[in-house]
């Protein structure tokens, strides 16, 4: 049985006492929700007060990016290990905003995957295909490739562990969502590539997230359906009570 899991992005935004009271908020509807797992993704330098405000509480935390070295001279850079000691549970990966605006290939996104269980954390890897790709009809070569090359190398122990989030890069901030046929679609393809390159059992267990333009509104359809086992929330999960609405409508929607 698949846990539904929630999560938000925050992106770039927030300070640190608008990351408290917002950690606050997700906390409480972790605790509220029925059986969905709840999750933040602050920005890095405010992990930290985002584990205090979630302590003690169901809510998990991770990171919205991590470099695939454990140390060294990458500027800029967070590494795995220092998430971890953090608190993160999880770690953003292959973001469309890394791979199109930071130019992250999926090379370098496989060993950013391998690298996050070195250093125990969970990946949440984001896959999906760009307007112009889908109007050419190859979502489904897209994302294949974003799904064997992001799981390249895992053992099943591993691949099992994975949360993939399926975000259409023209779905991410514009407003316009994916319908629920359309995500539920290529979820079902999604869990199809799992079985090609582990099995049925395993593409089973594994969770698969849908993310872009997520709102409270949307999200009852959306969770309904059979392969769409959570939601990665951007915009929508900077405001506490919209949050809240989308996991306690997520739950509603397991429920039914
Ligand atoms: C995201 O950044 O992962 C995302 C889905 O953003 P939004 O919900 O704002 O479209």
């Amino acid at each position: 049985m698949r846990k539904p899991f929630v999560c938000g992005n925050w992106k770039m935004n927030t300070d640190r006492r608008g990351a408290a009271a917002l950690a606050q908020g997700a906390a409480r509807a972790a605790e509220q929700a029925r059986g969905v797992e709840v999750g933040v993704c602050p920005p890095a330098c405010y992990v930290e007060a985002v584990v205090a405000a979630a302590r003690g509480t169901p809510l998990a935390v991770g990171g919205q990016n991590m470099h695939f070295e454990a140390s060294g001279a990458f500027t800029g850079e967070v590494a795995g290990p220092m998430l971890k000691e953090l608190g993160c549970r999880y770690a953003i990966l292959g973001h469309s905003e890394r791979r199109h605006v930071f130019g992250e290939t999926d090379e370098f996104i496989s060993r950013k995957v391998h690298a996050a269980f070195k250093f125990g954390l969970l990946p949440i890897l984001c896959v999906g295909e760009k307007l112009q790709e889908r109007q050419a009809g190859r979502t489904e070569a897209v994302v294949h490739r974003h799904v064997t090359s992001g799981l390249a190398g895992l053992t099943g122990d591993q691949a099992r562990q994975v949360v993939i989030a399926y975000e259409p890069v023209w779905a991410i901030g514009t407003g316009l969502t994916a319908t629920p046929q359309q995500a539920q679609d290529v979820h079902a393809f999604i869990r199809g590539c799992l079985e090609s390159l582990y099995d049925a059992a395993l593409a089973g267990d594994v969770r698969i997230q849908y993310g872009g333009s997520v709102k409270p509104d949307n999200t009852f359809d959306l969770m309904r359906q059979a392969d769409i086992d959570g939601l990665l929330v951007g915009g929508a999960s900077l405001k506490a009570e919209g949050f809240s609405a989308i996991v306690a409508e997520s739950a509603r929607a397991k429920e039914v």
